[in-house]
């Protein structure tokens, strides 16, 4: 059932405490004037707790309609604990790895600015847009939180120290990735740095952390989305969870 319904909403209400929804006005808009949504209809939604309801379009004037809460679909399910830190970019590109890092199951993700960061604009509230569309359109039951943007020193000044940090070291430095993430560390977050780089003593302050683990992406230099792509999906071949099925 849930496999056939094409059209996902995200609500931040609870649903599973609710027997009828009021959508936003985008919802609203989207479903109306996008979609032409029809009476009668079943789309889904999820609420980041509860997990994946049938919802019924109660049309109840020409742009007006409420969502009748049918039956669960699928339970919820929290992915892995994974964060990704990068260095913003280009808006396009950014766009591209909060798409990613919903599709390849991040939990949280955090913009971080180092050195050659050159985006000064971190647009928060489109990136927060993108991810709830992209965790809409990936069957996602939840949305990755977005932080605020950091400094790299803030950061690692106020790690907690249980999670591991794989920071992807251009350099060829590192431990190589199949290695590295064959440890089986979990919580643990992947760094990506900016399009140019890390400094130098941004990667010797890096290494001196207990806490963090240089890894390499092979012998090619990858652009700064590939990078993120690659090591999300490495680390969720080998530690994450890509070996289990979902509902
Ligand atoms: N301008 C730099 C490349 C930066 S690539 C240069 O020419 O050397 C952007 C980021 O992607 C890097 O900071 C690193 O985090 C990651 N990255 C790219 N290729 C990588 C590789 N082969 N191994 C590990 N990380 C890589």
């Amino acid at each position: 059932m849930s496999q056939k319904i094409k059209i996902r909403l995200y609500f931040q209400q609870n649903l599973s405490t609710l027997s009828q929804i009021v959508p936003s006005e985008e919802q609203l808009h989207y479903l109306n004037n996008v979609l032409r949504i029809e009476d009668g209809e079943i789309i889904a939604g999820f609420d980041g707790q509860s997990g994946e309801f049938a919802l019924r379009v109660c049309k109840t004037g020409k742009k007006n309609l409420s969502l009748l809460r049918l039956d669960k679909l699928r339970n919820f399910y929290l992915p892995p604990d994974l964060w990704l830190l990068f260095a913003p970019i280009k808006k396009d590109k950014t766009d591209f790895i909060i798409e990613k890092a919903c599709e390849l199951g991040v939990r949280k993700i955090v913009p971080t600015i180092t050195k050659h960061t050159i985006s000064d604009k971190v647009r928060l509230e489109r990136y927060q847009a993108q991810a709830i569309e992209a965790c809409e359109q990936c069957r996602r039951l939840e949305v990755p939180e977005i932080s605020a943007p950091i400094q790299m020193d803030e950061l690692l000044k106020n790690w907690p120290a249980e999670r591991k940090l794989f920071y992807m070291d251009e350099t060829g430095k590192g431990e190589n990735v199949i290695s590295a993430f064959h440890k089986g560390y979990a919580p643990a977050a992947i760094l990506v740095g900016p399009e140019g780089g890390f400094a130098p003593d941004e990667l010797e302050k890096l290494a001196q952390q207990d806490f963090a683990r240089g890894v390499s992406l092979g012998r090619r230099i990858l652009r700064a989305e590939t990078a993120v792509a690659a090591a999300l999906s490495c680390w969720q071949a080998i530690c994450g969870d890509w070996n289990t099925k979902g509902e």
